[in-house]
Parts: structure tokens; sequence; C-alpha cells
């Protein structure tokens, strides 16, 4: 009899994280017929954010495979301290208060275990806690190659070299090279994750870069072909020894049906009668929304730019630390006097908006994106060029090496920053940056156009049976299956669990 190895899952509740997962869950299933998966789900409060919930429920629901469970973990009791900080500081908190639960789960299993895969944002203390139940983990990377190669780079600062991160990165003036990015940065597109001292040293992330070195191996959401020079960095650590073997299986992307049917078909209706390449869509993400003055900016850009625009407008939460953005009841008391009118045979204004559709959708002509991961892949995916507007997270890095590495990609902004725009200390982007931005990235013909053909074709190819990502993906499997002999031979699980 053929005993199934079992996989257990933990994403972070964040809809582009826990997506990301859940695909992953089931390309796992389908790659190989002895793999069970169990992913086990921390649920957001509804009063943080309904979006990531409602979308595990409906995963869940339509799930047909007896081989991907879902388990919902005990609802939590968050304190006030959670929402105190940064909305990653919630999602730290969380899993702290589940790691009791996470344990008696991982203590219950029966069968034989392949493999932990924690999401990057959970390596601590899932990490440590695989490593003391003698389980073999490994961490899910949700975010870019340059962005691990970073949080390494700095922890060995910080541990090795007794550097104050936070500190050298606010008193640094000049552009610093790092091995996983080809061009030096300018110290303002790093990521707040580093220079945020609470971020950095409180609610995790020099933590995560310490787990993610103990794990069995790193799975990344990207391929060879997008970050070669990232991957090679990320390569070269790991031969050495320093951290665990580099997957690139990507991309992977949330490929479910939309829980909401009726606006996905509203909206395609709509782009089905828009020319060919004639629209701009405007999306900043699942936690992304602008204050009011910058709405308006943005509404005198594309109204003076001419452009056709579909354009996910969602309201900032009352709060910005860990609230997710809200739909809006109505657009107009936001949008300049008459707007709406003078703009209605050109343009759509929605809430959420089926991203990964509208942008397969031949009329989409260009993206302006905050740059979060999954929606860089998934318009490379489809060959949609992107105008740069990150927000938070490592979203500035990833537009610097959109426009600066890649260049699929133009400039509206490269560190426009959320968290420095609530202190006060970041201007708006005017209404002539943002029309600009757009008229660059609408024109056909463009060097920036051709670029993101190209990524295109490769984004496919890296996917297909002998592709770079396929062949990555064949590799992590059999270290799956592996594992479990390594187990078996141990004496942890008895004979009659042997495989085959
Ligand atoms: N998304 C969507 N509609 C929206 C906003 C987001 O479908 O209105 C999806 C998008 O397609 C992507 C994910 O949510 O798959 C967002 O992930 P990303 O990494 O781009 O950004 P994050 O939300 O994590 O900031």
């Amino acid at each position: 009899m053929v005993k199934l190895a079992e996989v257990i899952l933990v994403p972070c509740p964040p809809m582009g994280h826990v997506a990301q997962m859940v695909e992953l869950a089931k390309l796992l299933i389908h790659r190989n017929h002895q793999l069970s998966i169990t992913i086990l789900i921390m649920k957001l409060p509804d009063y943080i954010d309904v979006v990531s919930g409602s979308f595990v429920d409906t995963v869940a629901a339509s799930s047909t495979s007896n081989r991907l469970r879902f388990v919902y973990l005990p609802d939590a009791d968050p304190t006030p301290e959670w929402s105190s900080k940064a909305r990653v500081h919630f999602f730290y908190r969380l899993l702290q208060s589940q790691e009791s639960h996470i344990r008696d789960f991982l203590v219950n299993q029966r069968g034989p275990m392949a493999g932990f895969i924690v999401d990057m944002l959970c390596a601590h203390p899932l990490i440590d806690l695989a490593e003391e139940l003698g389980i073999p983990s490994y961490v899910f990377f949700t975010s870019p190659a340059t962005f691990l190669g970073l949080m390494l780079h700095f922890q060995v600062l910080e541990d090795e070299c007794h550097v104050d991160v936070p500190e050298f990165i606010r008193n640094s003036d000049r552009l610093l090279s790092f091995p996983c990015f080809v061009n030096p940065l300018p110290p303002t597109v790093l990521s707040t994750n580093f220079v945020d001292r609470d971020m950095w040293l409180i609610s995790g992330f020099l933590e995560f870069a310490r787990g993610y070195r103990k794990a069995k191996g790193i799975i990344i959401n990207t391929f060879d072909e997008l970050e070669m020079h990232a991957l090679d960095a990320c390569n070269n650590l790991s031969k050495s020894g320093r951290v665990p073997l580099i997957y690139p299986v990507g991309p992977i992307m949330n490929q479910s049906k939309s829980s909401r049917p009726e606006v996905e078909a509203e909206i395609t209706g709509w782009l089905d009668h828009q020319p060919p390449c004639s629209v701009v869509l405007l999306c900043f993400g699942s936690q992304g929304s602008l204050p009011v003055e910058q709405v308006k900016e943005i509404a005198l850009a594309l109204e003076k730019s001419g452009c056709r625009f579909l354009w996910s407008l969602r309201r900032p939460p009352e709060d910005s630390n860990t609230q997710f953005p809200r739909e809006y009841t109505s657009y107009s008391e936001i949008l300049p006097e008459g707007f709406l009118k003078r703009t209605e045979k050109k343009g759509k204004i929605v809430g959420w908006v089926p991203q990964l559709k509208v942008l397969s959708h031949e009329a989409i002509g260009g993206f302006v994106s905050h740059c979060g991961w999954n929606s860089i892949l998934e318009s490379i995916w489809f060959g949609v060029p992107i105008a740069t507007w990150p927000l938070h997270s490592e979203q500035q890095g990833n537009a610097f090496q959109l426009v600066k590495e890649i260049g699929n990609a133009v400039e509206i902004t490269l560190d426009y920053c959320e968290r420095r725009r609530s202190r006060g200390d970041q201007p708006i982007i005017t209404a002539q940056a943002i029309e600009k931005g757009i008229r660059e990235l609408m024109k056909t013909n463009t060097q920036v156009r051709d670029k993101a053909k190209e990524m295109k074709q490769k984004s496919r190819a890296s996917v297909m049976e002998g592709g770079s990502s396929y062949l990555s993906f064949e590799k992590l499997i059999h270290k799956l299956l592996q594992n479990v002999n390594q187990i078996i031979c141990q004496g942890f699980v008895g004979k009659e669990d042997v495989l085959n």
C-alpha cells in the first residue's frame, strides 16, 4: 500500500501570502501523488481584514482533492499592543499566540512527515520549533531574491559585524552596494523593515533572517531568468554552507476562482468594449490605499493624460497601522468635482479588482502598481509593463529592481513610503509626475514594452516541463520524499509507513 507523505504549510494571513501558499500546495499535490498537504490557517479578525479570510473560506470550500486539507487554528485574542506598531507586528504577535497550537498539531501527526513549510514572515519562531521536534523545515519566500539577499546581508552585518542596521541605513547619504543588486542602491529605496528599529529588531525581520539559515531549504517565488544576479548571490552563500539550498519555483500565481463573479463579469464586460492595449490599470495591492489629497492628484493626472483607465480605489482604514483598506460607498466625495461625469466614457473606478483576470485582458496596456511581488509576477506573466508606485514592505526595492535592473517598468516614484507619509515627511506625488509616468507607460514600441514581452516568454518557459523552475520544483519534491526515508531510517516512524 502507498502511504502518503505529509507536508504541513503555514502561511502568513494577508491575501498576497496566503494565496501563494495555496498555489504552492496545489502544485505539490499535482506534481507528486505521494504528497498530502495540510494548510494551517491563522485568520485575521474581521476588523483588520475581511478579504483574506473570505478568500481562504472560498478556496477551502471548493477544494476537491482529498490530499489537500485546511485546518483553522483557534481564533486569536489580540490585545491593543498588537495594533500599536506596523501591521507586520500584528502578524508577529498573532503567530506567537498560535505557536502552542501549531506545536500540538505537529506533535500529534502520525504519518511520515516530508516537510514543514512556513511563510517567510513565520520563520521565527516556527523554524526553531521544527528543529526542536526534528521536523525538516523550509521557508516559503514570497518576495524577490533581491529582498532575500538584503535580509541575509543585513543579518550578517548585525550579528557578525555588530553594525546597528537601522542606524547605519539612516546615516547613509550615498549609494550602497549589495551582492544581490547589479547597481548600487539609494538608501531611500531600502525597506522600512530594515530602517524601522521596531520592525527590524522587535517584530521579527532580524529573527526571520536568522531562521532562514537554520531551515533545510528556501523555496522562493521567482525564476532564474528574472533574477539571475540575485539568485547567484544567494546561491553563493548556499554553496559556502551559510544558507540552505535555494529553490526558485516561480512564478506561482493565484489561480483561484473569484469569490465575486458578478464584479468580475462587469469589469471584463467593460474591458471588452475598449480597444487593445488602450487601458491603464491602477491598483495598489491588498493593503494599499492613498489619502484623499493624493487620490485627487491621480484623478487630475488621469484626466490630463486622456488615457482610458481602470482604477481600483479603496478607502484608507481608520487605523492605518494594522487595518486593511475598505470599499468606498461613494467616490464622488473624494474625487474632483465633475470628474466622474467628465471621464465616464474613458474610465471605470472599482473597489477590489480581479487583478489577474484584468491583466490577462488584451485591452490592458499598462499597470500603475505598488510593486507587490505578486502583482509584479502577474504583470510579467501577461507581458504588461509597469509604472512604479511603491507603498510599503519591500516594494521600494522591487520598484528599483524593475526600473533599473530588469527594465520592464517606468518610474512614477521609487521611494514613496506610506509610513513616512503618515509621519508627514513624505511629499505627495504631483499630478504632473503621475501624468508623465502614465504617458511614458502607455507609449507603444518602447524598450520597456519589449522587455515586458520578453519576460512574459521567459516566465512561461520557466514553469514548462524542462524549464528552470520546473526542474527546481522537481528537486524540491525529491528532497521532501528523501526526508521521509531519512526519518524512517532514524526510526521515527514504523516500517509500515514506508512509501511504496
Ligand atoms: N489583488 C487583487 N485585487 C485587488 C488587489 C489585489 O486581485 O484589488 C491581488 C493581486 O492580484 C495579488 C495580490 O492580491 O495577487 C496582492 O499581492 P501583492 O504581493 O502584489 O501585494 P500585497 O497585497 O501583498 O501588498
